[in-house]
């Protein structure tokens, strides 16, 4: 093509996901316009000299307004329950200001490990009120700048049939920004119209579903059936993912194959969230503990759409987090005992699959989507998971978002 005047900057000798050779990636007006062996052209050039380049990760379930809890509340909450009971007691006292201070600390470590999309959950119900939710919305304003497309999923974690006024919020929510609705059914006295009361929802307002499904490790009784049940009824193949899902991890073989062929069947997705379900499951046992992790990657292979993502980051859930999605893509493949062939599905778990999961159309390494674009310190896929690289740099619609230096050694003399 004729390219001399026809970009803003060039990435020179980047090594792709789909190219067995390094490209050159040439960006106007902050797209992505053409990829090539060789790009002429006397634009601002960035030689990222082989190392691999990806469009940014993409952490498809988090919680920014209850993270960075650590130090206000005791610790030691070794249960689902009193992690729930500990934050539903802190929760009160939120502000939006608290709330925003706190997502915005998160929200700049996910910038400079390379999170370029993010959907957060945010809690709502009549004792936080909507304050959670104007944080959120601020914060998706402000850092805009890194982070196109925070997208807000409001939810009742406290029970939605048996907490009146609950309903009511999340109408206001959906009305006034919020981008879809979730909902943890085993939360709510009667989970079975917790469920119905959100499929309702997500339809009349037309708006996906994310859903905090199980979260125990006793699969002789699930919600699964009534989700994929919802899901076909109502026509959402492809709109619907479940977080969590920790009592697949608990299936054998055969049964969690057929549990794949079902949720494949249905177009629902699974969220898994490693540092959470490590932390939380299997803690009655004395010995040999299991760690409830689902197995994402089989899941994919059997063709179901998964991801894996960050979910709460130092709080009584998960009293951990630097917001890196590398280090959780590289954490799951250790726990769930993914082979060295895997590694690249590991890595698609916190790229590609979370942006379909997330019906991002825009998201990927081609002509015509946004410049967002990182830099890791390596060269292939497979690496990135297995080494975990530091990312370089980050680049927004083309526009330089953050550069990270390499260390520098001083042998002696
Ligand atoms: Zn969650």
């Amino acid at each position: 093509m004729n390219a001399r005047t026809a970009f803003d900057l060039i990435f020179r000798r980047a090594a792709t996901r789909s190219s067995d050779t390094p490209v050159d990636i040439g960006v106007s007006d902050g797209r992505i316009v053409a990829i090539a062996s060789r790009l002429e052209s006397q634009a601002r050039e960035i030689d990222v000299d082989g190392r691999l380049v990806l469009p940014g990760f993409v952490d498809s379930h988090i919680h920014l307004d209850k993270a960075c809890l650590l130090g206000r509340c005791g610790h030691d909450h070794g249960s689902v329950n009193e992690a729930i009971r500990a934050v539903a007691a802190m929760k009160r006292d939120f502000t939006v200001e608290d709330v925003y201070t706190r997502g915005a600390r998160v929200l700049e470590r996910a910038i400079v490990h390379g999170t370029t999309r993010m959907r957060t959950h945010v809690e709502i119900d009549p004792r936080i009120g909507l304050r959670g939710f104007e944080a959120i919305k601020a914060l998706k304003r402000d850092y805009a700048w890194a982070m196109i497309d925070l997208s807000i999923c409001v939810f009742p974690q406290e029970g939605l049939t048996n907490d009146p006024g609950t309903e009511q919020l999340l109408v206001a929510g959906l009305r006034d920004g919020g981008d879809l609705i979730g909902g943890c059914p085993y939360m709510d006295t009667d989970p079975m119209a917790q469920l119905e009361k959100l499929f309702d929802l997500a339809q009349a307002f037309d708006v996906d579903v994310d859903l905090h499904l199980d979260f125990d490790l006793d699969p002789s009784w699930w919600h699964l059936d009534e989700v994929l049940r919802q899901t076909e009824r109502r026509n959402y193949q492809g709109r619907v993912a479940i977080g969590h899902a920790s009592k697949l991890s608990a299936l054998p073989p055969r049964e969690f194959d057929a549990a794949a062929a079902r949720l494949a069947r249905a177009g629902v997705a699974v969220t898994v969230l490693p540092a959470t379900d490590l932390y939380l499951m299997g803690r009655d046992a004395t010995h040999n503990a299991p760690r409830g992790l689902t197995a994402a990657h089989k899941l994919v292979e059997k063709g179901v759409l998964c991801s894996v993502a960050t979910n709460n980051v130092l709080n009584p859930f998960t009293p951990f987090g630097d917001c890196s999605l590398l280090r959780m893509a590289n954490l799951y493949a250790n726990v769930a005992y993914a082979g060295i062939s895997e590694f690249d599905t590991c890595l698609d778990l916190v790229t590609g699959l979370p942006a379909r999961l997330m019906n991002l159309r825009d998201y990927g390494i081609a002509p015509g989507n946004p410049a967002d674009i990182i830099v890791l310190d390596t060269t292939t896929g497979r690496d990135a998971i297995a080494e975990l690289p530091d990312v370089l740099m980050g680049f927004k619609n083309g526009r330089q978002v953050f550069e990270r230096h390499s260390p520098v050694r001083f042998p002696p003399g």
